[in-house]
């Protein structure tokens, strides 16, 4: 048993319009000073996640007004990047999403959003943003559940 817990969406989560989560990996690794060949020191629960696992969603879990809202099984789980880029004579700059490697099309980040709860990528890219800062590109995982 695997416990999601949520800030925000209850009502979408409830209903089961909302049937996917993004969450930041926290895997740790290491950096070998000499090849600087990655090796994966410990898996986040993210990552150890798997289809078919069972699933407890909670509401603001760790608080007096937690709730179990369901339970689930998690139906798939994969990683995409996040990021943000604003070259030096732009004055906008870009959020992006890759899908391993490849940047996802502004149409799949929009249904990639909705996926999530938000009304469009505008609300999801301003939502990760002030959580976990995609100045810094980051790994996240996307699990949706049935
Ligand atoms: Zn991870």
């Amino acid at each position: 048993m695997v416990a999601i817990n949520f800030s925000v969406f209850k009502d979408k989560v409830l209903s089961g319009k909302k049937r996917q989560t993004i969450r930041l990996c926290k895997c740790e690794y290491k950096v070998d000073s000499d090849s600087l060949k990655v090796t994966r020191l410990k898996k986040c629960r993210w990552h150890s996640l798997k289809k078919g696992d069972k699933l407890h969603l909670f509401w603001r879990q760790r608080r007096k007004d937690c709730e179990k809202l369901l339970e689930a099984t998690c139906e798939r789980v994969y990683s995409i990047h996040m990021g943000f880029k604003r070259d030096e004579n732009e004055e906008y700059g870009t959020y992006w999403v890759k899908y391993q490697g490849k940047r996802l099309s502004d149409a799949a980040i929009g249904r990639l959003a909705r996926r999530d709860g938000f009304k469009n990528s505008y609300e999801l890219f301003r939502w990760f943003d002030a959580q976990y800062c995609l100045n810094k590109p980051k790994e996240f995982r996307v699990i949706s559940w049935v």
